[in-house]
């Protein structure tokens, strides 16, 4: 048998890819990274922040060199209906010091970043390249890729599918069976840009600090979120819907988009702001019970490919489990090549790694949130509940006295449909989730 051309190729330059090539290449492998846009982000959409802790691991004081836009000092939660807005606002200025928790960046400069460590590493990127097969041992065992260029198979011992939501790489190679089929949300998004000091002055930041706004109660009660990020002279606001439920309904995404901007609570945040770009990805949302098969033979699937996102409500978070899942993939490869047993055997750490870590003990504890946050009751219903019992507590009704907390609920309770004992149920899904 002839010698594979490298010991790993890495399909797809985004978080995941750049990862698990850049601890495969620092683990003394030969790593080829594949990918298909003319540089690693220029393909990629999402919205905007990146939680660092991850990256501690990875790359040691990576503040020091990541591309970031604003450091995240406030995080706010806005509950709307298409009168109302509440929102609850944290700020902290220890975010806003080394080690840091978030960061705003844009993908174009965070991807190239990344990968450009993989790069520094002794991986090989290989650019406007797509990857459009799998190579594979008369057994079965995936022994490199095919691509688009012409005598373009490259061979490897382990082949890593980090090539985004619904991979058809990792459907390929079978890990998908047994699972139903991947299900997505999807995301559009608009970059808005204002000028650097009416950024500041709007969202009372100074100097790097940023805020991230995740709001409920805005998708017309089609089951999603929206979300609203600082970048130093520009905000990125975009709306996160089932795509089913949006068909059915017969809406368009950009109609909720437009929605989202003409609310009097995002209109004077975003006025005389200039779109200068429009995208529009999806995301995977099947969470911990919808994953696949994450090693077989000869291959690793990572971050989106392997549905590793969170994208339920409060929670937009991919990047982070893209890149744990990358690095402990990459780890994971270089192990078995070490061992000299790439089945799914000699793989198999991988999952035990990953069980270990944050990245599937956040999708098991939070793998009911989804269906919590994007129930008809968490969407439409209780943002309303929310927002007329506090208008309730608000409003001054002289010469009638104040109504008490009790009877505020419920009333509400009452005119929205809601019973106890859907509260209560809620309420301790919502616990056993969070708590
Ligand atoms: C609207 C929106 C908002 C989001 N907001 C956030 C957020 O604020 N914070 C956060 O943490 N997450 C966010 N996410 C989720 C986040 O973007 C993803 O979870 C994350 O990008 C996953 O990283 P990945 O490396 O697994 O996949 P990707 O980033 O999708 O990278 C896959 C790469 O593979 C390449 N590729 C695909 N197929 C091939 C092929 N056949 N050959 C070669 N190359 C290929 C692609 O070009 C791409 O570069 C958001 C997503 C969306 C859509």
């Amino acid at each position: 048998m002839t010698e594979p051309k490298f010991d790993v190729v890495v399909v797809g330059a985004g978080p995941a890819g750049a990862a698990a090539a850049l601890e495969a290449a620092r683990a003394g492998c030969s790593v080829a990274l594949v990918e298909r846009g003319p540089f690693p982000g220029s393909k990629n959409v999402y919205g905007g922040v990146v939680y660092g802790r991850v990256l501690d691991e990875l790359v040691p004081a990576w503040w020091e060199e990541m591309p970031v836009q604003r450091w995240v000092t406030r995080r706010s939660t806005m509950i709307m209906t298409e009168t109302q807005a509440l929102t609850v606002d944290f700020r902290s200025q220890d975010w806003g010091r080394p080690p840091y928790n978030g960061a705003t960046a844009h993908r174009a400069e965070l991807d190239a970043w990344l990968a450009g460590l993989a790069v520094t590493a002794g991986a090989v990127l290989i650019p406007s390249t797509v990857v459009t097969g799998l190579l594979r041992a008369p057994d079965g065992t995936v022994t490199g890729v095919r691509t688009d260029r012409p005598d373009g198979d490259l061979t490897a011992s382990v082949v890593i599918a980090c090539d985004g939501v619904n991979s058809f790489l990792a459907k390929e190679a079978g890990l998908w069976s047994g699972v139903p089929a991947p299900l997505v949300t999807l995301g559009v998004k608009e970059t808005i840009a204002l000028p650097r000091s009416t950024v500041e002055e709007r969202f009372g930041l100074s100097g790097r600090d940023g805020l991230d706004i995740e709001i409920l109660g805005c998708t017309r009660g089609i089951p999603g979120g929206g979300f609203l990020y600082t970048n130093l002279d520009s905000v990125s606001l975009g709306v996160v819907v089932d795509p089913h439920r949006l068909a059915a309904a017969g809406v368009r995404p950009e109609a909720l988009l437009a929605d989202l901007k003409a609310h009097p609570a995002v209109r004077p945040l975003v006025r005389g702001g200039e779109v200068v770009e429009y995208g529009a990805h999806t995301i995977p949302e099947a969470g911990y019970d919808g994953m696949p098969e994450l090693a077989g033979d000869g291959i690793l699937v990572a971050g989106d490919a392997a549905g590793m996102c969170l994208a339920a409500g409060l929670w937009l978070e991919g990047v982070n489990f893209a890149l744990g899942a990358g690095m402990y993939a990459g780890r994971a490869a270089a192990a078995a090549l070490a061992a000299g047993d790439t089945s799914a055997t000699g793989l198999a750490s991988y999952r035990r790694t990953l069980k270990d870590s944050f990245v599937l003990a956040d999708h098991r504890k939070l793998r009911k949130a989804p269906g919590l946050v994007l129930s008809d009751r968490t969407q439409r219903q209780y943002p309303s509940l929310i927002c007329e019992v506090v208008e309730g507590m608000f409003q001054v009704d002289n010469p009638r006295p104040k109504p008490g907390l009790g009877a505020l609920v419920r009333r509400g309770l009452r005119r929205h449909g809601i019973r106890k004992r859907h509260l209560v149920a809620d309420a301790l899904t919502g616990w056993r989730s969070f708590g």
